[in-house]
């Protein structure tokens, strides 16, 4: 069905080449946009600046072209974003859904070795977070605050996912997420939070190694009054004898497969085809799977990459 509000992203991580998990992602949500008549949004994750590269954002380009997965907004780069990020940080600030704690590092590793020694599960007590009628402790001199979520304490916060079904968290397993550091720079989480709010998201469609993110990002849009996109976790794709893939032994880079010799649309055929199914048919057209494309029918348990197949699929192109 036609519905023209919808939105997905692909947002990856500029640390290294394009991965065949990630260009499987990318063509889920890709797929869900397009059979949707909706629209298709690239977001650079580049706040890590120790581990992001220039060179790996051109990777990713070069294999998102080589792919044909053509997005209609973006490239929006985080690092451009800060500004944005600041001003909803203080804006939770001035509402009270946000807090400084100025615990130092020396603090949060004797908080933590006293929960162990009494068997308790190590978290955050909450020392600087203000309740009616208790005293905070005087903000230390020269200390830099961390700006930290203020989580609801009790319930549940739970979603219905697009691949696996209904998944739920107890409040009380969370912490008091940091979502800013002592030099002010916002945090991973809170980032990709403003940014699916901003840009409109409706589905985020990622890899299953987000799901403990997900009650977080959750919680902060409740926060923020923002409404809620839908969720789909996709599995990863392990080697053929269930091991995970490595980049020393496996072809993890889609662009591997070029110099293989493999055809971009026999690869797309293959990842659509891998934890997706679609009755007996092996072949398909990238229109084909467009028009075919369900969440409901990806596979919520790992997929295993069989090159062997793959390379049927490339031969029959
Ligand atoms: N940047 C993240 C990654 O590369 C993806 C985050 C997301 O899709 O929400 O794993």
């Amino acid at each position: 069905p036609l519905n023209s509000a919808v939105r997905t992203r692909f947002a990856p991580s500029p640390t290294g080449f394009l991965h065949i998990g990630g260009a499987r992602t990318a063509l889920f949500s890709y797929a869900y946009a397009r059979h949707h008549g909706g629209k298709f949004v690239l977001r650079i994750e580049d706040t890590d600046l120790e581990r992001s590269t220039p060179e790996s954002v051109k990777a990713i380009f070069d294999a998102m072209v080589w792919l044909d997965l053509d997005y209609d907004e973006g490239p929006f780069y985080q690092m451009q974003r800060m500004d944005r990020y600041k001003v909803v940080l203080a804006s939770m600030l001035e509402a009270g859904t946000a807090y400084k704690c100025y615990c130092s590092k020396e603090e949060l590793e004797t908080m933590r070795a006293e929960q162990e020694a009494r068997g308790e599960k190590p978290r955050y007590d909450r020392r600087w977070r203000p309740e009616p009628g208790k005293v905070l402790p005087e903000p230390p001199v020269g200390v830099d605050p961390v700006i930290r979520f203020r989580t609801p304490l009790t319930g549940v916060v739970g979603w219905d996912d697009m691949v696996k079904g209904r998944i739920e968290f107890s409040n009380e397993e969370l912490d008091d997420l940091i979502i800013a550091r002592p030099d002010g720079t916002p945090t991973y989480n809170f980032c990709v939070v403003v940014d699916d709010w901003d840009m409109g998201i409706t589905q985020v469609i990622r890899g299953d190694d987000h799901v403990n993110n997900t009650p977080r990002q959750i919680n902060i849009l409740l926060a923020l009054n923002a409404p809620l996109p839908q969720y789909g976790h996709v599995p990863m794709i392990l080697r053929e004898d269930g091991q995970k893939m490595s980049k020393r032994y496996d072809a993890v880079s889609v662009m591997q497969y070029e110099e293989m010799g493999i055809l971009p649309e026999a690869l797309l055929n293959y990842l659509a085809r891998l934890g997706w199914g679609h009755g007996d048919d092996e072949l398909f057209t990238r229109e084909q799977f467009v028009e075919w494309f369900d969440t409901r029918n990806v596979s919520g348990s790992p997929s295993r990459f069989d090159l062997g197949k793959l390379k049927w699929v490339n031969a029959h192109y």
